[in-house]
């Protein structure tokens, strides 16, 4: 098995209340963190099958109170049951679960420490990766960038799981649900699952729509200014159903 789980020796079935010191991860799932993964596990799955993830090389994460749910390192997503819940505090402490939290850890929870994200989505999706090792700032080809909170920012590159990585994405998300992180990938969150999930998609796509316009030889795409689509977010924040 590929899985990776903490050691568990001396590990016991501890009931609640009565954790052991050092192994504060074996209290139960509370009824509102089970129903909280189950959807999580959707929507991990949903990222591989829409085709912005291959294998296990993006993970995904949901607030409920002050634990932060996680998708565990290196286990395919078609894998995870309910019983494999892992979750975490904003300090990084693990208080669910056995299997090792994603290495991504540290963007996640930065997210959650700084803005009042629910849900976080981080993919290594093709498109969005091309445009990060392209350009600094994704071009403003669509105004749905604005629903992003302006043109994407790509973050200078930095190793995997590191804080270095994690300070990048900050700066890259100020004002913004969303960026580039540079050769790596994407990451993007929202007040649910569903948002978080729904503006990764988005943002796969403008990139891809990018590309795809840049690649008609002797002619360039025509963008939009800043005003533009700052008054394109605008309406968007307005947009949906009324009443
Ligand atoms: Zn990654």
């Amino acid at each position: 098995m590929a899985e990776r789980r903490r050691d568990e020796r001396g590990v016991r079935d501890v009931g609640e209340g009565a954790q052991a010191v050092g192994e504060p991860w074996r209290r139960r799932v509370r009824p509102e963190e089970a129903h909280a993964w189950d959807e999580l596990v959707v929507t991990a799955r949903r990222t591989v099958s829409d085709g912005l993830v291959v294998g296990t090389s993006g993970n995904v994460s949901v607030r409920v109170g002050d634990i932060v749910l996680v998708t565990p390192s290196g286990v395919p997503y078609d894998r995870l049951t309910p019983d494999d819940a892992v979750g975490v505090d904003l300090d990084s402490r693990q208080v669910l679960g056995t299997l090792l939290p994603t290495s991504e850890l540290p963007m996640h929870l930065a997210v959650y420490r700084n803005t009042d994200a629910r849900a976080v989505v981080h993919t290594h999706a093709v498109h969005a990766t091309a445009v990060s090792t392209l350009v600094p700032e994704l071009p403003s080809i669509h105004y749905m960038s604005g629903a992003l909170g302006g043109p994407v920012r790509v973050a200078p590159y930095a190793t995997y799981g590191t804080e270095e990585l994690a300070e990048n994405m900050l700066q890259a998300l100020v004002g913004r649900s969303a960026c580039l992180l540079q050769n790596h990938g994407t990451i993007a969150y929202g007040a649910s699952l569903d948002q978080a999930f729904d503006r990764t998609a988005q943002l796969e796509w403008m990139c891809r729509l990018w590309l795809t316009a840049s690649s008609v030889p002797g002619l360039s795409p025509t963008l939009l200014s800043g005003a533009l689509v700052a008054e394109a977010g605008e309406r968007l924040r307005g947009y949906g159903q009324r009443g």
